[in-house]
């Protein structure tokens, strides 16, 4: 059986991953520091496998841990989820951020060349290429992040290009994330914030069961169709699901790419609420406030090439998004807290 490292296996988008890893016939051996993650969510995603899992409690920048993870699973390939993710946190704590989601990225490329393993797929974001300069976004679309946690994901996109090109880590899959939403269908495992969510999703939901008084949207005068911003959100296990056609086309030698994973369709603030609205049977109180800093009005990806590359296209849709997000939510109200 096909051992992986997972790094940030216990998050949101790791602990889906990893159940889809196990459904595949793979082993994930999460590695994971727990500063923004749960060992209740372990517990579910074991009960939900049916299977123990194994967790090494590590940090990415500690090369010693990470090699010697690597080496006591024997382990083919790493999934790299482990780093910090709050645009807004980013630019406050802009050294924190080089130092996990840079710095922890080398270590982890260290320790796998000295491994001699050369399989890696990288959370990266939507978020490098910045302010379209058209849309949908093609992978070629220039970059041009415009936050610290932006430049991150892009100067790791950097060091992966360069060492795929060195020859010392030649199976690079990069992912372009776009909007994650959703959660798992049982409303057993999903994302589960600290303090007040940043996000459109879990902020809506946390409004739906009554933890928050009104949605805050950010902007109503935006030039799209009805003036709050539009994104790509893609439901977390279809998300999850590429990861395993990403490791599928590393395994066939087909060689390193760079994919955007998303639906290729935009909604809007308004239509996200509507979709919860529905979800959750009852109406969603909101108030119009000025823009946030630094967003962006619309962008969407263009998929194509996840699907020509991999065979990978999202199957789930916004009221699959919002129904699994909100049973999440209703069954776990403070998430993996009691
Ligand atoms: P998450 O915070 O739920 O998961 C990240 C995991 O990494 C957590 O379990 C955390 O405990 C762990 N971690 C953090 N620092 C660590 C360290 N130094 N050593 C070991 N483990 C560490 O986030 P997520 O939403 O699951 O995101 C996973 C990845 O996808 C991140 O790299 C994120 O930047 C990227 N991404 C997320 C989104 C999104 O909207 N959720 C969008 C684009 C890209
Ligand atoms: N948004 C909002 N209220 C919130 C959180 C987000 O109106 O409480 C808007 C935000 O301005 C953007 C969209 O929802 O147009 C998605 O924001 P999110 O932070 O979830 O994702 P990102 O902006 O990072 O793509």
């Amino acid at each position: 059986m096909q051992s992986i490292l997972v790094t940030g296996g216990a998050g949101y988008i790791g602990s889906h991953t990893c159940l889809e890893l196990i459904k595949s016939g793979r082993k994930p051996i999460i590695f994971d520091n727990f500063s923004n993650a749960s060992s209740r969510a372990i517990e579910r995603m074991e009960e939900l496998a049916g299977t123990e899992i194994e967790v090494v409690n590590g940090d990415v920048r500690n090369y010693e841990q990470v090699s010697k993870a690597i080496e006591d699973y024997n382990c083919e390939a790493v999934i790299h989820f482990a780093g910090l993710k709050a645009v807004g946190e980013s630019e406050v704590r802009a050294m924190d951020y080089h130092d996990v989601n840079v710095i922890g990225t080398h270590v982890v490329l260290r320790a796998m060349k000295q491994a001699g393993i050369d399989k890696i797929v990288f959370s990266s974001s939507a978020t490098v290429y910045g302010v379209p300069k058209f849309l949908p976004y093609t992978e070629d679309h220039p970059r041009n992040a415009t936050s610290t946690y932006g430049q991150t994901k892009l100067s790791v996109e950097y060091m992966l290009e360069d060492v795929r090109r060195s020859g010392e880590i030649k199976n690079v899959a990069i992912l372009r994330y776009f909007n994650p939403i959703g959660a798992h269908s049982s409303g057993r495992i999903g994302e589960a914030p600290n303090g007040i969510p940043n996000n459109l999703a879990p902020y809506v939901v946390q409004v739906a069961c009554g933890k928050r008084d009104a949605v805050n949207i950010w902007g109503d005068d935006y030039d799209t169709p009805d003036g709050t911003g539009v994104r790509d959100y893609i439901h977390v296990v279809d998300l999850a699901q590429a990861h395993l056609a990403a490791l599928d086309h590393l395994d066939a030698g087909k060689g390193a790419f760079t994919v955007n994973l998303g639906t290729g369709n935009g909604s809007s603030v308004k239509e996200v609420i509507a979709g919860f609205e529905k979800a959750c049977g009852k109406s969603i109180p909101v108030s119009v406030g000025p823009r946030r800093a630094g967003d962006i009005a619309c962008f969407y990806a263009d998929p194509s090439s996840a699907e020509k590359l991999l065979g990978w296209t999202a199957k789930l849709n916004m009221d699959d998004m919002c129904r699994d997000q909100w049973r999440w939510q209703e069954n776990n109200p403070n998430g993996y807290e009691d």
